[in-house]
């Protein structure tokens, strides 16, 4: 059985005369020798997308990091990223715990249920669920405080004619 070894690039290795030859050759160049490739492997290369490929498909190291629109949009964001399990979100009291592995997993997840045309295409957009993420939460904070006021503005008065001290 021969082993290939992974290189950057598209190219693998000949195990038995070590000749960079193209990934995916049936024979190397150089030796001759049959060149197996053993089912499930995915040649990870630099340049290489796999988005959209499932569990095997691996995140780019430029996205690793934290996913803020998966942490604030949660189930939102998740059906537009394909990644169904956002939906978990629904769980009373779990909801709290699922925003943070979300926010966590949710650049490997939507890399692995999405199929992107590229990197920058990702990028560009995962920024965007983060603006909007970021907005809608500094609405939902802004609308409590301004109830809250609200709320005390009338209330103050209203309890200083019932209960005069
Ligand atoms: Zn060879």
């Amino acid at each position: 059985m021969v082993e290939l070894t992974r290189k950057g690039g598209r190219t693998m290795k000949c195990k038995r005369c070590g000749v960079e030859i193209p990934a995916g050759s049936k024979y190397c160049p150089n030796c001759g020798l049959t060149q197996e490739h053993s089912e499930g492997v995915v040649l990870e290369s630099e340049g290489q997308n796999t988005s959209g490929t499932g569990r095997l498909a691996i995140l780019p190291a430029e996205l690793k990091g934290w996913n803020w629109g998966a942490f604030w949009l949660s189930w939102i964001w998740g059906i537009r990223n394909r990644t169904w399990i956002a939906f978990l979100a629904f769980i009373p009291y779990f909801s709290l715990v699922w925003a943070f592995i979300l926010g966590a997993k949710g650049n490997k997840w939507a890399w692995q249920n999405q199929k992107w045309d590229s990197i920058e295409q990702y990028k560009a957009s995962q920024r965007r669920w983060a603006m909007w993420g970021l907005i809608i939460f500094i609405i939902f904070i802004t609308s409590i405080i301004v109830a809250w006021a609200f709320f005390w503005a009338i209330l103050g008065p209203l309890g200083f004619f019932l209960w005069p001290s």
